[in-house]
């Protein structure tokens, strides 16, 4: 037996108990006569201490020699704690060793493993296993084994049945690129890694399974943006015989569930609203609803002077910050500044002061009378003491450029608390999507998503402005889950293929399997899908979805602990019959 307590469970009440622990050394400190080492394992930490009047000289000295990360056993008595420690669980107590094993000797590891560690973000990386035994890390992993559980838990008690789908797939266009894998025994023959198991769940459908769920990892070969990972979980579902409305409700059961279990904070609003209206309120189709800044749009009340950047603008639109009005002229400017960056992209930004004695500074006052300036504040809900902002140009640049602006205010001035969890549904997504660079639609979902049978009239005349039965949860600014009701019926499926510009022969050879299912009796279906790892992030409070994944690439798409993606020998190209034509 090597240990018949672990480091975190022995209290005053153990005292006098002969025990075994085993674990990694902490720290030690030396006083001469007496020697403690902090044990630690994953469920805490034990002081031992070895004394010279009671310990044996030969175990003096091999206490001593203990370094950082030793891993041993020992055996002991569990004495009372002369100064106690009442800050950890086991401060009462500590360990007389009389036996010591070192179990295995540890190199000084390259950063300290405390929960403040000195290791950059790199380092840590590469020694992700050194990483995992500090506790912000471990108790990332299992605040996420504790999600999951719940998440299984929920949707087994609603009978949805947790089935595993292939890896190795087909490539088929979802979006993103895919992740290609050789298949040795075919040459010239590739499988792809899923984007998603769409398909396959929405076979499960064809199949009569109902309700299926699975905790998947899906794959895709995007350019990376901060905190994305190539690989990342799905809490992926779909259900048979449902409506929007359906599937809506189990989902919300899911999230209150989550909210319930892990932080005990009933969740009682769910408010929904369009693509359309989410645009036009916040700019985004992903709004953090915990705080007002609603855009006010002042074409209206602002293009009937002189003022030539408000005329020829296809949208003014701003923001009321609350309590901004004294802001200083340096302030304003700084805020001038950040909208003009690159990233933010705005040519400028016209402010108006809502003084507390309800007057109004502008700083297009020459333009604009107390009276427009009064309809400025009505229009974005701005009362005396709040600042308001303008942007004004090109429609949706503009409503990116405001929305980024009043998400950095928020973040400036404390409005997005990670304790408070505002759900909103996002409904009535745009059916399809014009992509700049290939020249036509895209689908917005992916192309199994059903469009409104009320719009389907349009998909020739105004494609763009088909809606889909499609909806996202967003939770405090990020988009958590998505998911739509599909097609099922081969006809709708092959128009829908036609209007993203696959011709017949290429829609069968891509996606005849589906359509051929679809002709087999296909229910009505629909589903959802959550992304795990951001929903764990959000629930633990966090931005980075980094601690939450056990050994996760760096923002550059590598693992710089293994070192991967790397090269393959030329035998291996050879019996995988690829020939390498590296470019540059
Ligand atoms: N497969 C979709 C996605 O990955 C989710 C869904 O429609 O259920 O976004």
């Amino acid at each position: 037996m090597y240990r018949s307590h672990n480091c975190g469970e022995l209290r005053a009440a153990d005292i006098n108990k002969e025990v075994t622990l085993a674990g990694w050394v902490q720290k030690s400190r030396d006083k001469g006569f007496m020697i403690w080492v902090d044990l630690r394992d994953r469920y805490g930490i034990t002081q031992l201490i070895f004394d010279e009047a009671r310990t044996d000289e030969n175990m003096m000295q091999r206490a001593r020699s203990l370094g950082r990360e030793y891993v041993v056993q020992i055996k002991g008595t569990v004495i009372e704690r002369e100064s106690k420690n009442l800050n950890i669980p086991t401060g009462e107590i500590e360990v007389l060793v009389n036996e010591l094993t070192i179990l295995n000797e540890a190199q000084l590891p390259p950063f300290t493993i405390e929960d403040e560690t000195d290791g950059g973000e790199d380092l840590r990386m590469k020694y992700r296993y050194l990483d995992i035994r500090r506790n912000p890390v471990k108790n990332s992993l299992l605040f996420r084994h504790k999600v999951t559980q719940e998440v299984r838990n929920y949707l087994s008690n609603l009978d949805f049945c947790e089935v595993e789908t292939p890896y190795l797939i087909k490539s088929t266009p979802e979006g993103a690129r895919d992740f290609v894998v050789p298949s040795r025994m075919n040459p010239g023959q590739f499988y792809a890694l899923p984007q998603s198991p769409q398909t396959f769940k929405q076979l499960l459908m064809v199949g009569g399974l109902d309700r299926y769920f699975q905790i998947v990892k899906c794959f895709r070969d995007e350019d990376l943006r901060a905190d994305r990972q190539p690989e990342f979980t799905q809490i992926d579902c779909e259900m048979s015989f449902i409506e929007q409305e359906d599937i809506l409700k189990v989902f919300e059961g899911l999230t209150r569930h989550l909210l319930k279990t892990i932080h005990n904070i009933d969740i009682t609003q769910f408010p929904r609203i369009t693509y359309d209206e989410a645009m036009a309120k916040y700019g985004n189709d992903k709004p953090d609803i915990r705080f007002g800044m609603e855009f006010g749009e002042l074409n209206a009340a602002a293009q009937h002077k002189d003022f030539s950047v408000f005329n020829h603008a296809e949208l003014v639109v701003g923001i009321a910050v609350p309590d901004a009005a004294s802001y200083t002229r340096k302030q304003i400017d700084a805020l001038i500044d950040w909208v003009k960056r690159p990233q933010v992209g705005a040519s400028g930004m016209v402010y108006c002061k809502c003084e507390l004695d309800g007057t109004f500074k502008s700083s297009v006052d020459k333009f604009y009378d107390q009276a427009d300036l009064a309809k400025w504040a009505e229009v974005t809900g701005a009362k005396a003491g709040d600042l308001i902002l303008i942007l004004s140009g090109p429609a949706n640049k503009t409503r990116a450029q405001l929305s980024a602006l009043r998400m950095e205010l928020a973040n400036r001035l404390g409005l997005r608390q990670p304790n408070e969890f505002a759900p909103l549904w996002v409904m009535d997504f745009p059916l399809l999507e014009w992509d700049d660079e290939t020249g036509r639609y895209h689908a917005m979902h992916h192309p199994f998503t059903s469009p409104k049978k009320e719009d389907i009239h349009l998909l020739d005349s105004e494609p763009g402005k088909v809606r889909a039965n499609a909806y996202d949860l967003v939770l405090n600014g990020n988009e958590i889950g998505g998911g739509s009701i599909r097609i099922h019926d081969k006809e709708t499926q092959a128009l829908m293929f036609k209007h993203l510009g696959f011709t017949t022969a290429e829609a069968q050879e891509q996606f005849g399997f589906l359509m051929n299912a679809f002709q087999y009796g296909a229910p009505p279906h629909g589903g959802l899908a959550f992304g795990l790892d951001r929903l764990v992030a959000i629930l633990g409070g966090q931005e980075t979805i980094r601690d939450f994944i056990a050994f996760p690439k760096n923002n550059a798409g590598r693992d710089v602990m293994i070192d991967a993606p790397a090269t393959i020998d030329n035998a291996q190209l050879d019996e995988l019959s690829l020939v390498l034509n590296i470019k540059g």
